[in-house]
């Protein structure tokens, strides 16, 4: 049994009250809702703050995005075992970090296997463009991110499938075609791991989920879950989220 996750990836939202203020509403919303690990991913800037208000929760931190060097001249980055002093994941590949950022399938590796040494849970993003999707690329984009976005990992790691078409557009995926490419991901997993382990591997849905779709992807064989962007900043949005996840 796959525990599912629930993550929110605040991106560059929330100054460190606002992020207080969400979280200090969030906290006793979800008390009692067990069923699903949850994940706050705020901007760098918050995570020591949100770090304090989570203590004595079964809440998880997550950083946004971390480098693969232990250390040294790399202006405005974040090293692993910065982000481990608070964080129990890090969010790594996600599209508009490889749009904006300049990150590839290599950083996404490199990233990935300076996490895993550092006991941080990494949550790798794959997914196809617009275009990609409309030439019928899907297939071929997401094994591509995996095999080399994987190389020379262990299994301690999630992936969340984001359509980048589907990020912030309110144009999210069917949950069935999110849950067909979500197999074919995992059988790339089972290629790379053997069968049993990539059995045991989260995947995650990412893209316009809300509370309104989230059961939806929830009921799917293959959806462990949801990386959560413009909904997981407000309490009672984010909520309704984890909500959907306890049945
Ligand atoms: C994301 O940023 O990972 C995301 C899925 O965003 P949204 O939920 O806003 O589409």
């Amino acid at each position: 049994m796959r525990i599912p996750i629930i993550a929110g990836n605040w991106k560059m939202n929330k100054t460190v009250s606002e992020a207080r203020e969400l979280v200090s509403e969030f906290i006793p919303l979800v008390k009692e809702m067990n069923k699903a690990e949850i994940v706050l991913c705020p901007p760098s800037s918050a995570l020591l703050p949100v770090a304090a208000l989570l203590e004595g929760t079964a809440i998880k931190l997550g950083a946004q995005n971390m480098h693969w060097e232990s250390g040294g001249a790399y202006t405005g980055e974040l090293a692993p075992a910065m982000v481990s002093e608070f964080a129990n994941f890090v969010i790594l590949g996600h599209s508009e970090r490889r749009a904006y950022f300049g990150e590839t399938d290599e950083t996404v590796n490199k990233k990935v296997k300076a996490a895993q040494s550092e006991g941080i849970m990494p949550i790798i993003c794959v997914g196809e463009s617009l275009e990609e999707n409309k030439a019928d690329k899907t297939s071929e984009v997401v094994t591509r991110q995996i095999k080399e976005g994987l190389k020379d990992v262990n299994t301690n790691l999630v992936i969340a499938y984001e359509p980048i078409w589907a990020i912030g557009t309110g144009l999210a995926a069917t949950a069935d075609g999110a849950n067909s490419t979500i197999k074919i991901i995992r059988s790339v997993l089972a290629e790379l791991f053997g069968k049993e382990e990539a059995e045991k591997i989260r995947i995650l849905y990412g893209g316009s989920v809300k509370g309104s779709n989230a059961v939806e992807y929830f009921s799917q064989s293959d959806i462990d879950g949801a990386l959560v962007g413009g909904a997981s900043l407000k309490a009672d949005a984010f909520t309704e989220i984890v909500l959907a996840a306890q049945n």
